[in-house]
């Protein structure tokens, strides 16, 4: 059952390991055996949070790509601040996950892009003084599977990854597909806001709004 939740994505990382793969950041070119995991944080935060601390259980390490003007969440907000400080604590790397054409990297990112919704265009041009993820030699489309809308183009790729048949890849995985349950991306993103509703009535809570 290849399920988009933590019990099929603790069972991705497991392959990982039984395929010989070790985790890698976006610090050198691929080598043999690398699987550079990343993290698209497209909509939640807590998503986010959620996937750091399950991989850190794991002891799996990742990059998480935040935005820093979504209309979803606020980077710069005591939640925004707090991520960050956690995904770091948790042994992830954090890079930007921006909207092209603005860059906007500045200290609280390593020196990593991963645009949002490329065009193919301009998907893989190289950048100055920063790894575009997507730019040769770390996209290659033979090594690149990804979630995108809770759907494998090729096919879930655990078994792949657990018989050690790439000779390295980029995992792309968003984490609001696999924390928030649902059989669907509709259903999924219908769970996310239901659990958006509850955290914002604590939100409203905690800033002294009346409720009763
Ligand atoms: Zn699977
Ligand atoms: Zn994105």
């Amino acid at each position: 059952m290849c399920a988009f939740d933590l019990d099929h994505y603790g069972e991705l990382l497991e392959a990982a390991g039984g395929g010989g793969y070790r985790f890698a950041f976006f610090d050198h070119e691929p080598e043999p055996g690398d699987l550079f995991l990343r993290h698209d944080v497209d909509l939640s935060l807590e998503a986010a949070r959620l996937l750091s601390a399950f991989e850190r259980e794991r002891g799996v390490r990742s990059t998480y790509f935040l935005m820093v003007s979504s209309v979803f969440y606020n980077l710069a907000s005591s939640d925004g601040r707090d991520t960050i400080v956690q995904l770091r604590a948790d042994g992830h790397r954090v890079g930007l996950h921006a909207d092209f054409p603005a860059l906007g990297l500045d200290p609280r990112f390593d020196d990593v892009v991963a645009w949002h919704n490329p065009d193919p265009e301009w998907m893989s041009v190289p950048l100055d003084g920063a790894v575009n993820v997507m730019s040769p030699p770390w996209f290659d489309p033979a090594t690149y599977r990804s979630d995108s809308n809770q759907h494998w183009r090729n096919g879930c790729p655990h078994d792949e990854i657990a018989a050690g048949a790439f000779p390295w890849l980029q995992l792309l995985i968003h984490p609001e597909i696999w924390v928030y349950p649902g059989d669907s991306m509709r259903e999924t993103m219908h769970s996310m806001l239901d659990r958006d509703r509850e955290r914002r009535l604590e939100q409203l809570a905690a800033d002294k709004i009346d409720l009763s």
